[in-house]
């Protein structure tokens, strides 16, 4: 069932957005070679803690950190670690904050000092997908598909391939509600986009194989081929007024 938010929720929703966006923000200017993930993770919860919210992923089904941290060929749900981070890495961070019973969740990949062009098209590819699931969202009468078929035609057209088993969602007093939101699709398929929905856009875009397997720790999800691997995520919601993009700080 897909909850679709009044204009107090999405107020609410803002909050816990501004709040998730910042934690990132702090974290992504922390990235350079040397900090571990364990320190990103670190910075992540005291932001969040700070500001009187809670880290949404700490006890998610188990997770045992505030945020996930994925490196390299590494697609999502890495666990924060001593793993130093060295130079041509490139870092995804995923966070999400509650507070006032609404969450935020927010994703971006970071290059470690100074990374292949190859790394820097993919990072580049995958934001600029993004944009364009976003702006498939504000046409008039789009539907699920469309945001899917959108960031798919635009990477495939460049080489690159979308992950298929994980996939975007709603967001709101869950983490995860209706309706999914695939990086892959036809257009004019899928649930109806209306306002009040917040939904989180949120394009995995490997350089390689869309395939990807889980690592021994229950967690980790890599690319099965080891190829790098990108990850751009917002907190969206659809207003009277078009998207607004509720982590972007
Ligand atoms: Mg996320
Ligand atoms: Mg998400």
């Amino acid at each position: 069932m897909i909850f679709v938010k009044n204009a107090e929720q999405i107020r609410l929703m803002k909050v816990a957005g501004r709040i998730t966006g910042e934690a990132l923000a702090l974290a992504g200017e922390m990235v350079r070679p040397g900090v571990t993930t364990k320190q990103l993770d670190e910075c992540i919860r005291h932001h969040i803690e700070k500001c009187g919210a809670r880290p949404s992923f700490l006890g998610y089904g188990g997770f045992p950190a505030s945020a996930c941290i994925s490196v390299n060929d590494e697609v999502i749900h890495g666990i924060p670690s001593a793993r130093v981070l060295e130079e041509g890495d490139i870092v995804k961070i995923d966070v999400g904050a509650c507070i006032g019973g609404f969450h935020g969740d927010s994703a971006n990949t970071f290059p470690v000092g100074r990374v292949s062009p190859e790394a820097v098209r993919l990072i580049e590819a995958t934001r600029r997908s993004f944009e364009l699931g976003v702006e498939a969202a504000a046409a008039e009468g789009a539907r699920i598909g469309d945001i899917g078929a959108a960031v798919d035609g635009y990477v495939t057209g460049l080489g690159f391939s979308t992950v298929k088993k994980y996939v975007g969602h709603g967001v709101g007093h869950d983490l995860h509600e209706d309706p999914n939101v695939p990086n892959y699709g036809t257009r004019g398929r899928g649930p109806r986009l209306c306002t009040g929905m917040t939904i989180a856009i949120e394009p995995m875009i490997n350089q390689g194989t869309d395939r990807v397997t889980e690592l021994s720790d229950g967690w980790t999800v890599k690319t099965a081929d080891g190829a790098l691997s990108a990850h751009y995520e917002h907190t969206v919601a659809l207003t009277a007024d078009g998207p607004l993009l509720l982590t972007k700080v």
